[in-house]
């Protein structure tokens, strides 16, 4: 994982951080506010089994609702604002939580990639 080290302002100790993006599907804002996603990276299970650092999240954006050509540039401001990792949640890849994948889930991930891929990593689901 793409990691930064950063000083805790409190303890002095240096912390490991993942810095995250996250991007969602806009199809799915009606059914589903994120609140797996979040419990899963607050418990570090499914894609974030394992992490041993601090996961903060810089931000949650949709896709911008279809085709999902928003994705870049949200990807690329929440990059800007601190994120070392772009996650797209499993709404977009796994169709969570109707079974109904987006159908430019492909697109969307190459598309960050093509634009961000120098400088983050890509994870490309949550749970
Ligand atoms: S492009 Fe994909 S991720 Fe975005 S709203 Fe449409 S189906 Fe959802």
């Amino acid at each position: 994982m793409t990691m930064k080290e950063y000083v805790n302002k409190n303890t002095r100790k240096d912390v490991l951080f993942m810095k995250i993006g996250l991007i969602r599907c806009r199809q799915t804002e009606d059914m589903c506010p994120g609140t797996m996603d979040f419990k899963i990276i607050r418990e570090k299970k499914y894609a974030f089994d394992g992490i041993k650092e601090e996961i903060e999240i810089i931000g949650m954006v949709s896709c911008g609702g279809c085709p999902g050509k928003k994705a870049v540039t949200r990807a690329e401001e929440m990059v800007k604002r601190g994120a070392d990792i772009i996650v797209l949640a499993s709404c977009i890849t796994r169709g969570n939580p109707i079974g109904f994948p987006c159908p430019h889930a492909k697109q969307i991930k190459a598309a960050i990639e093509n634009k961000l891929g120098n400088k983050i990593r890509i994870i490309d689901y949550t749970h």
